[in-house]
């Protein structure tokens, strides 16, 4: 696209959406910015096209969500969950948060390339084809050194962004290492043809992959993105072959959905990782979205957080340039403009993350996740909160809060009485031997790896205690990630805006 005309301001690595989104809250400010991106457009990136209810209302923020909704007829309000092959639960988006009750899906090639195109409308400089391969720190300003059609070439500016996904160039420049963190590492493959009555989303929690879930994700059209993720860290390192994994998924539980479907392209890999980097910022640089570790610990989602570090970093980057202090002392208050937005509820998600992420007690947690699906069928209050915080609609941090626990709390009778008989009276005795199982395996395994299981142990004893002094270091009713606490407008997408998807493409079948 263009090429740059003068030294710019700053210097964003990578187009993803974190890139784009960042560039386009600067260039909309005024700021001059160019973007470094080392594929052409339009390119894939593995994902699983989900665009939450926080996307939406980012797209919004950005100047985009028409366009998008141009471009997809899904609208989906509820997720169906399923625990080994069973289907326990649809959990709706909440109403009533700051975001639409809705998500939807959009392939990344289309949904990226539209993000940029937005960026350049905006005013920003894109360069494609420009592969990032290491930064120079230099007197007055940074550089990015970088391969462009085969040969090397340097980009100056004031300030850099590394906005260049798991694995960036520019985390590694500020010490970050990726060996040993707690990553997602997933597989994706798309199917087309497939035959249903309307789009959906199925997530599916397996003893097999847990911790992790695979998912299905289908237009109403019969395309479907159909993935699989495992959690792992340097403590629980992988203990399956994700892709045979996934084969044997989509054979057991999706050989229904997809009988009529036909595999298109292959099975491709990617994975990110959910843990606090060492550093996401230093003289003259600081990191957004996947760079920085930003997704959803709980649920994985992290192309909405890629948008609210983006918006976070143009908001901090403007307040540098008007300083002209870019010193690491002066840069070191993104830091804690991350904690302030994201903190608490962050590390809750994350705390929830590393209690499951021990693959030793896996049976007890899914009978604790089936537990908690019986009780969200039976009493909507409850299943607004549980899908609240599995969606990262409500402040994550509220499963703590005793007064949110006290007003979500299942009153109906019929809940509790649900876990007990179940739908054929015979729930408490299934129950009662599952969860003997689940102990015995997670007592059996913690006498087999006594130093992991200890190292897990300490792990989550120390991010308990980090977390309570947090929390009572601010009143629990100040917390919470929602974007009216930065400024941000609460109800653009006001009631009905399911109707701003394109009425050409859309269908009746919503769910
Ligand atoms: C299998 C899978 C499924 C997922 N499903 C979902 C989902 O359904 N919904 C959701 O919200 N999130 C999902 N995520 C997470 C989501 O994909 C990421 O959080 C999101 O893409 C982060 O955006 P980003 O801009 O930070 O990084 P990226 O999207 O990775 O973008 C980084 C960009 O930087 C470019 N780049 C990298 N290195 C260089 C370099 N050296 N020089 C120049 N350019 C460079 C890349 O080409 C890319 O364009 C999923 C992730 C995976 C792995």
């Amino acid at each position: 696209m263009r090429a740059a005309a003068k030294q710019p301001d700053v210097i964003i690595v990578g187009a993803g959406p974190a890139g784009s989104s960042v560039a386009t809250f600067l260039a909309r400010a005024g700021v001059s910015c160019l973007l470094l991106e080392r594929h052409h457009f339009p390119r894939d990136k593995v994902c699983g096209d989900g665009l939450t209810p926080q996307a939406l209302y980012w797209l919004e923020q950005l100047g985009c969500a028409d366009a998008v909704l141009e471009l997809t007829d899904c609208c989906i309000k509820a997720c169906d969950l399923y625990i080994n092959g069973k289907y326990v639960f649809s959990g709706r988006f909440p109403e009533h948060t700051p975001y639409p009750p809705f998500c939807t899906l959009l392939d990344r090639k289309r949904l990226d390339h539209l993000l940029v195109q937005n960026a350049v409308a905006h005013g920003a400089t894109l360069l494609e084809g420009v592969h990032v391969r290491n930064v120079v720190r230099e007197e007055d300003g940074i550089s990015v050194e970088a391969t462009v059609a085969g040969s090397t070439q340097h980009f100056h500016a004031k300030l850099l962004v590394g906005a260049d996904g798991a694995g960036s160039v520019v985390s590694r420049f500020l010490g970050n290492s990726f060996q040993g963190l707690t990553k997602a590492v997933s597989v994706r493959a798309y199917y087309e043809g497939v035959k249903a009555e309307r789009s959906l989303v199925r997530v599916y929690f397996n003893e097999e992959f847990f911790p992790g879930y695979a998912w299905i994700f289908l237009d109403d059209h019969g395309h479907a993105n159909v993935g699989l993720g495992c959690v792992c860290d340097g403590t629980f390192p992988l203990r399956i072959n994700v892709k045979e994994a996934f084969q044997a998924f989509v054979a057991q539980d999706l050989g229904d959905v997809l009988a009529k479907g036909k595999l298109a392209g292959g099975v491709t890999g990617g994975w990110a990782a959910y843990c606090r980097p060492a550093a996401r910022c230093a003289e003259r640089v600081l990191l957004v979205g996947d760079a920085a570790n930003s997704g959803d610990p709980l649920n994985g989602g992290g192309i909405h957080k890629a948008f609210e570090s983006g918006a976070l970093a143009a908001g901090f980057l403007r307040q540098v340039l008007t300083e002209g202090d870019f010193s690491a002392g002066s840069m070191a208050r993104y830091d804690q403009v991350l904690e302030k937005y994201w903190g608490v509820d962050w590390q809750s998600a994350e705390l929830l993350l590393t209690i499951a992420k021990n693959p030793h007690f896996r049976l007890l947690y899914l009978q604790l996740l089936e537990h908690l699906g019986e009780l969200t069928r039976h009493d909507p209050r409850f299943a607004d909160f549980a899908s609240g915080i599995f969606t990262g609609m409500v402040p994550q941090s509220w499963y703590l809060s005793p007064l949110a626990l006290l007003s979500a709390f299942p009153r109906n009778p019929q809940a509790w009485l649900s876990l007990v008989t179940g739908n054929d009276g015979t729930r408490a005795a299934r129950s009662a031997v599952a969860a003997a199982r689940g102990v015995i395996a997670g007592l059996r395994s913690l006498l087999a790896h006594p130093a992991g299981n200890l190292a897990w142990a300490l792990e989550v004893g120390a991010k308990s205690l980090d977390l309570g002094w947090a929390l009572t270091a601010q009143s629990m009713n100040s917390i919470g990630t929602l974007p009216q606490q930065f400024g941000w407008p609460t109800a653009s997408f006001a009631p009905g805006a399911e109707a701003r998807f394109n009425p050409v493409a859309r269908r009746t079948t919503w769910q």
